[in-house]
């Protein structure tokens, strides 16, 4: 069967390039998967899945970090002039955008699952020559919108597993479960995917991500530690508008306020436990040069190697961002928009994956573990399946990395896809595989 695999691989990995290339070119930020998502779902129609798609994926009311109602109805209006039909732009109307896929074998056995995130970031594509991407026409359409984490790879990934369920399904047992997840960016789509209830009666759950490491492709790893557990907030300062000359002393400045905010974030104090980071990565204020700034909005982060530690940094963020307010008699508006807790993978699957493919000519080697040194909000799904009795890990799929994962450069070795395709199908074999 080996042999057969890997040419079964072979058949496929032209199209998954091909399905990677389209989803660069019409990358889509969190909630706003809509192109994405109908692509996607008509390729998991054509393999005989059946789909959850949009509403039917999720608990809408627990999205954090929703989208405004007017960028939502303008994505569906750009998904309409791209040929997404009515009816499925009807089940994700209102930012529900993501779709899960299942196909059940028939035959008894375990319930495997499996998640690709599918959203992109605002960033502004590189066009510069040596940008493969750019090089072969392939590009981001959509100016200030890039898949610069390899999730159009991980969508592809998604898409090639679903080609091999459907071609092995006579050798498998069990059900299989496909979560293609949105806005994994800002740790927001995984909860409300986990609370509609798809993993609860999960017995082994996978996912991973393309790079992270600038290792060849061939390599990857079992299991990932180092899930850095995350919140964001959203923070809005509002002051008083004063003219800056006439009467600055009837002023609240809420420039001055974020601007204060900002250095006292990062100065939270270290903690002797492990890592814990901070970043105000955007701030906007004021209306003008003459005028006291009434408004400040910003975009902040913490993060810990531990929930724990998150926990500390979220309680010191937010005590500075209530307190400062304060000092310059302004109001705060704060809010969670974004939460991802730390994860354990289950270390059973450094033998498994090890195991699986051992046999195999694309894998070359299996680390046991490497480091994320990231957050992940699949880490919502990895602890409620473990919480539930299922085990669940994160591999690594290697590729050489031109920048790192959010740069204007970031691009991966696309031969990463078939590889990664190969792995976890040889894992679900070595699971599943009917006596
Ligand atoms: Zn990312
Ligand atoms: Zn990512």
């Amino acid at each position: 069967m080996s042999h057969s695999i890997n040419d079964f691989i072979e058949s496929i990995e032209d199209s998954l390039i091909t399905l990677r290339r389209e989803l660069h070119e019409c990358p889509e930020l969190g909630f706003t998967e809509y192109v994405t998502t109908y692509k996607i779902g008509r390729e998991l129609e054509k393999l005989g899945f059946d789909l959850s798609i949009g509403k039917e994926s999720m608990i809408s009311q627990s999205r954090l970090g929703k989208p405004s109602e007017d960028v939502l109805v303008a994505n569906e209006n750009r998904a309409r002039e791209m040929n997404v039909p009515n009816d499925w732009l009807e089940k994700m109307k209102n930012g529900n955008t993501g779709l899960v896929a299942q196909l059940d074998t028939g035959i008894p056995g375990k319930h495997i699952a499996m998640r690709f995130d599918i959203d992109a970031l605002p960033i502004f594509e590189s066009k510069e020559d040596e940008h493969f991407p750019y090089q072969e026409g392939f590009y981001s359409k959509r100016e200030g919108v890039m898949h610069a984490c390899g999730h159009d790879g991980h969508a592809a990934i998604g898409i090639g597993v679903a080609h091999f369920l459907h071609r092995y399904k006579e050798n498998l047992s069990g059900r299989f479960t496909l979560l293609f997840q949105p806005a994994e960016e800002g740790g927001r789509g995984a909860k409300p995917m986990v609370e509609k209830g798809w993993l609860d009666s999960v017995d082994y759950f996978l996912s991973g991500h393309i790079g992270i490491h600038s290792l060849p492709v061939g390599e990857i790893a079992a299991t990932t530690t180092k899930f850095l557990a995350s919140t964001k907030y959203n923070v809005v300062y509002k002051g008083k508008s004063a003219h800056a000359g006439l009467e600055p002393n009837e002023g609240r400045n809420a420039l001055l306020a974020a601007a204060a905010a900002s250095l006292h974030l990062n100065g939270i104090t270290r903690h002797a436990d492990g890592a814990t980071r901070v970043n105000v990565g955007k701030l906007e204020a004021g209306t003008g040069r003459n005028i006291i700034a009434d408004f400040a909005k910003m975009e902040i982060e913490t993060r810990g190697e531990t929930t724990a530690l998150s926990d500390y940094m979220r309680e010191e963020a937010l005590r500075i961002l209530k307190a400062t307010p304060i000092l310059y008699d302004v109001k705060e508006e704060i809010d969670i928009v974004g939460f991802a807790p730390s994860a354990e993978c289950d270390s059973e699957w450094v033998d498994i994956v090890q195991k699986a493919c051992h046999s195999s000519e694309r894998i070359k080697n299996v680390l046991p573990v490497l480091p994320l040194g990231a957050s992940e909000d699949v880490t919502f799904m990895i602890d409620h399946v473990q919480q539930k009795g299922g085990s669940a890990t994160y591999l690594v799929f290697a590729s050489p990395l031109p920048a790192g994962h959010h740069h204007p450069c970031f691009d991966f070795d696309e031969k990463v896809i078939p590889t990664a395709v190969e792995a976890l199908g040889r894992i679900l074999l070595k699971l599943t595989k009917k006596l």
